[in-house]
């Protein structure tokens, strides 16, 4: 499936300081989440710490709690809605905001907000998900208090701000899921310890910022701090570190074809990267979604001289997802070698064929 309205790699405009209301939801059969209205709240000041750390400053988000009459209550149990533990296991997009939001008092204003976060009882199954204006398959939806495009939903883990910030990834910034869930995909290496839209939970072993590219995406990246290859050659660029700020470069791109990318920027441990000292390289392919690898790592360069070479058959290994019909490789060949590398950055060289 083509993500056709990303293909050509366009930048969707993002709210760079979205308001979010926060609206609590229940069954007919089940509690208000009145004692986990707090947790919330919490997370949301962490996710809002996170996204105003990974933008230097440029984005964030505020956010109101609904008042609590006018807190969401569906006239149906959790069952009959398959948010119960008892429900059959959903398939992935059975159960969403899209379910809760139709039962929306009038009294709440959406036009007022960007965003609307839905947080539920952990009585209900485990759920979080996220209502993405740019997936063709999340049309906006149309309720009592008006129209919602952008809305993330909760169940559990209500004090995880990592959680939130993922979700948020989705309904706000329009990110992809970058983790692999689709049967059949035998080359997906996703970005395996990179980026919060990989995996949210902070440990010793993953890195929860943001790639350079889903931080270009969001609008955090200016255009000028991109380093762009477009024909054969080998030239040098320094690559500024990813959680530093700085107007210096923060990427080298190749393009290889219409639909893909290869990226090339360069990481340092801070605050939410507690593993890795490296520079990596990924190929963005605009033609896979969610779970298909959207994102693939092709190495990572630790010491001076470290190098990566991408021929033809790493760069094409699926070429019947990852090539349009009438498309072809522009570079089949790619070479980085990682000249110098301190705290400020990398110094690569980049050679094409
Ligand atoms: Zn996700």
């Amino acid at each position: 499936m083509v993500r056709s309205n990303l293909v050509g790699f366009p930048r969707p405009q993002v709210i760079q300081s979205p308001k979010i209301l926060v609206l609590p939801f229940s069954f007919s059969d089940g509690e208000p989440p009145t004692s986990y209205l707090g947790p919330t709240l919490g997370a949301l000041n962490g996710a809002a710490h996170f996204y105003e750390q990974i933008s230097w400053g440029k984005a964030s988000f505020t956010f109101d709690a609904a008042p609590e009459q006018l807190w969401i209550k569906v006239p149906k149990t959790a069952l009959e809605m398959g948010f119960s533990n008892d429900s059959p296991k959903p398939q992935s997009d059975s159960v969403s905001p899209f379910d809760v939001l139709k039962f929306a008092s009038p009294e709440l204003n959406f036009d007022n907000y960007d965003l609307v976060h839905l947080v539920g009882s952990p009585d209900l199954m485990d759920r979080a998900t996220a209502w993405m204006e740019f997936d063709p398959r999340n049309a906006p939806i149309v309720t009592p208090a008006g129209t919602v495009s952008r809305a993330s939903l909760i169940t559990y883990s209500h004090n995880d701000s990592s959680l939130v910030a993922h979700e948020l990834g989705h309904a706000w910034l329009n990110l992809w899921d970058l983790y692999s869930g689709q049967n059949g995909i035998t080359d997906f290496i996703g970005l395996n310890r990179f980026d919060v839209m990989y995996n949210s939970v902070p440990n010793d072993y993953n890195a929860t910022d943001m790639t350079i590219w889903n931080k270009y995406l969001a609008g955090w990246v200016e255009p000028e701090q991109i380093r762009c290859i477009v024909k054969a050659g080998t030239t040098s660029h320094f690559i500024s570190t990813n959680s530093s700020k700085s107007d210096l470069p923060k990427a080298v791109m190749v393009k290889i074809s219409e639909t893909k990318v290869l990226v090339i920027d360069t990481w340092r441990k801070s605050e939410f990267n507690r593993c890795c000292n490296e520079t990596i390289a990924y190929v963005i392919d605009a033609t896979r979604i969610h779970f298909a690898g959207p994102y693939r790592l092709q190495g990572s360069l630790k010491n001076s001289g470290d190098q990566l070479v991408l021929d033809e058959s790493l760069l094409a290994t699926t070429t019947e997802w990852t090539l349009r019909p009438d498309e072809s490789l522009t570079i089949s060949n790619v070479t980085v070698t990682l000249l110098d590398s301190d705290a400020s950055g990398a110094l690569v060289e980049v050679t094409t064929k």
